[in-house]
């Protein structure tokens, strides 16, 4: 058995106290289930419940008045088995260094199951991005580059676009650090703006990963797109690309939210004359009034009697406070974490499919990993082979999770980890332990 020190007791609940719970016990929680699937070393399932490194900085800038904010940064490192530390830097007022390492985590896995030659990481600084200038932002961007620039790299630790960050802050990010080398390194960041080696399709990918997946689930489950109902909670890239195409490929699109509330329309909504959370910030519930449509609160688009529920905006709003009232036949996760492991027990006893995370959002990290290969290459490849490879490699992993789900008689998430966890498993035990 893994040793007590860094596991949870098993039957440790979100119930037992009155704390949510947090990113790192939910991760650890999905791990330990996972793990009792596989005949796997425990030493092994040890190792993983912890990070590789924890890196913590101390991120000063001068504000635009002439004083000096010190704001505070991480980049968690879980797991470099199968390839360099890989996820994205979130900047946002709520960030904590066990909220890194949860998320960390969650990226070895989908790196894994996406069986993309990645490790998993995660960073972050502590602040409200709102609460910045554009100049201001750049100088922290900046800052933090310089001081976690000895444990970033291309080969080491590449990170990407996450919450509160964006195509701008990863062209900062790189060009603090090539100057700072004396070249231009692109491939030290993904998700960066196509003119300086980002890759056309990295900001649509992880809603179109999402609305690849949400096809195949409701095909799963014999139900047609035209046939299909869906609502997507938040309107950020990730939201807005995923009801736009599936709107696209005939899904009715019957809910959509920002911070400040829901729109519905059973009839569907025309998502695509609605502005994105990037486009225009908090669109949705201005649009509500323009488009004559009913609003209702952000809780009640999470229970709507829909056929596919998209939580895609942060993360633990799926909590064992809501889960039986969840009305969906499926959920698919487009945050990071929408679901407590509390919530997805009650879910997965209820029959509601959750198909997970680390599956549904993977285009992201998917084409961050073509991205990273033209900017190896030095070659460009066209939003055509961008799209058709990422399809490619959404159905491949689709069809893996798919068959241990068949085959081991386990919920979608535990497939996706059991895919995942294998691999990353298989290769600490070639590599080994040294010294
Ligand atoms: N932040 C994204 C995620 O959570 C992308 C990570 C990446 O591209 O490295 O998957």
């Amino acid at each position: 058995m893994a040793s007590e020190s860094n596991t949870l007791p098993p039957e440790t609940t979100a119930s037992d106290s009155a704390e949510p719970e947090t990113a790192l016990e939910t991760a650890r929680r999905q791990l330990t289930r996972a793990a009792t699937h596989l005949d796997i070393d425990p030493n092994v399932v040890e190792r993983l419940e912890s990070p590789a490194k924890v890196h913590e900085v101390s991120v000063p800038i001068e504000r635009d008045d002439g004083s000096v904010a010190t704001f505070t940064g991480y980049r968690a490192q879980h797991d470099s088995v199968r390839g360099p530390y890989k996820g994205g830097l979130r900047y946002h007022r709520d960030v904590t260094r066990d909220e890194c390492v949860g998320l960390a985590m969650w990226m070895t896995w989908k790196c894994a199951v996406m069986d993309i030659p990645f490790g998993g990481a995660k960073g972050g600084i502590v602040v409200d991005p709102k609460a910045l200038s554009e100049d201001e932002k750049e100088r922290l961007t900046r800052r933090f580059a310089q001081e976690i620039r000895d444990v970033i790299g291309p080969t080491r630790d590449i990170p990407a676009p996450d919450m509160g960050t964006d195509p701008q802050t990863m062209a900062w990010l790189m060009d603090a650090y090539s100057m700072q080398a004396g070249e231009t390194i692109p491939g030290v960041v993904t998700g960066k703006p196509p003119v300086v080696g980002g890759s056309y399709g990295r900001e649509e990918a992880p809603g179109r990963s999402v609305a690849i997946i949400t096809r195949e689930a409701c095909e799963y489950r014999g139900l047609g797109l035209e046939d299909t109902t869906v609502a997507v909670q938040g309107f950020g890239s990730v939201g807005a690309n995923a009801a736009r195409l599936l709107d696209e490929w005939g899904a009715t699109i019957v809910a959509i939210s920002d911070v400040n509330g829901a729109i519905y329309d059973p009839d569907g909504l025309d998502v695509a004359a609605i502005p994105s959370h990037d486009e225009e910030p908090e669109a949705v519930t201005k649009a509500a009034d323009e488009l004559s449509v009913e609003t209702i609160p952000n809780d009640e688009l999470l229970t709507l009697d829909v056929d596919v529920l998209v939580p895609a905006a942060v993360g633990n709003v799926i909590t064992e406070d809501n889960a039986e009232a969840i009305a969906a036949d499926v959920v698919v996760e487009g945050a990071n974490g929408p679901t407590t492991f509390a919530a997805d027990t009650i879910l997965d006893e209820r029959g509601i499919d959750v198909i997970p995370d680390i599956l549904a959002n993977a285009g992201g990290v998917t084409v961050s990993y073509f991205e990273w290969l033209q900017d190896i290459n030095r070659r460009s490849w066209s939003l055509e082979q961008v799209n058709a490879e990422l399809e490619s490699e959404m159905i491949d992993a689709w069809n893996d999770v798919r068959t241990e789900v068949e085959q081991r008689d386990v919920s979608w998430r535990d497939a996706a980890y059991v895919v995942a966890l294998k691999r990353v498993a298989e290769a600490h035990e070639a590599r080994g332990l040294w010294p």
